[in-house]
């Protein structure tokens, strides 16, 4: 069927190949259209209608991927999955983190705007969606019951954190940052300024320090990826279907 067709899909987006892999050999049926670079793949996953598509890195990369989700597939709502570095303490890797709201961590137009609020908007934090973050906090409880789930502040920017100063300065600054990641919150206004729901989970790949980009692509190829499938998976299972 074609998008324009009024089916409300879901989207289900990662920033990269290895994030959504899992995800994706589970529509092994889906049908695939290039639009702006990138690739969308059209299918059903636990009975609901999905597009599913890699946005790239980084803050612009994400916005252009929810704008063509949102007007070309008109989507019902977003699902982003994928990785994300450790900030709080607590935050360690392997962890998994459910956004509550999200912040552009690198957004400074002070003195003319307070630091971090987007110029204006008056706003610096968007928050998610909440019927489908409890549903995503469910989900993801169910599907990895060993998994330690935290909820709360995610902050993007387009910079992979990866020394203990830059960690530190963050969490000095944003005091309730659980993680840091490059495409959320460009992702949150987008969706903010059409009024689409969103919804984030990140698996911590590293602790944003000195030793990030340590087998940083094996952990998410063997982890992240699947746990990005299960949680899916089971958000989709849980999620109500259409009459
Ligand atoms: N593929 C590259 C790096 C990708 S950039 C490599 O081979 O090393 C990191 C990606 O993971 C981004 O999409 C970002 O959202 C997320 N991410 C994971 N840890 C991060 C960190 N410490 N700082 C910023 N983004 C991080």
């Amino acid at each position: 069927m074609h998008p324009i067709d009024g089916v409300r899909r879901i989207a289900l987006i990662g920033a990269m190949q290895e994030e959504l892999s899992a995800v994706l050999a589970l529509m092994p049926e889906a049908q695939v259209e290039s639009v702006a670079g990138r690739q969308f793949w059209l299918g059903q996953l636990n009975g609901h209608a999905v597009v599913a598509v890699l946005s790239g890195i980084g803050k612009v990369a994400a916005a252009i991927t929810a704008t063509v989700l949102i007007e070309k597939y008109q989507v019902q709502g977003i699902l982003f999955t994928g990785v994300a570095g450790g900030l709080a303490s607590h935050a360690k890797r392997g962890d998994v983190v459910v956004a509550t709201e999200l912040l552009q961590h690198d957004m400074n137009a002070s003195p003319l705007f307070p630091k971090y609020e987007v110029p204006l908007l008056g706003r610096a934090r968007f928050q998610t969606d909440d019927t489908m973050t409890r549903c995503l906090v469910e989900s993801a409880a169910q599907a990895l019951p060993k998994a330690k789930l935290h909820t709360g502040l995610i902050v993007s920017g387009d910079q992979f954190v990866s020394s203990a100063s830059e960690s530190r300065r963050l969490q000095s600054e944003i005091l309730d940052a659980l993680a840091v990641e490059m495409e959320g919150a460009a992702l949150a206004q987008v969706c903010h300024a059409y009024g689409i729901p969103l919804a984030v989970v990140r698996t911590l790949s590293d602790r944003a320090d000195d030793s990030a980009h340590h087998d940083f692509v094996q952990f998410v190829k063997e982890v992240a990826s699947q746990y990005s499938a299960a949680i899916v998976s089971e958000f989709l299972r849980q999620w109500p279907h259409a009459e």
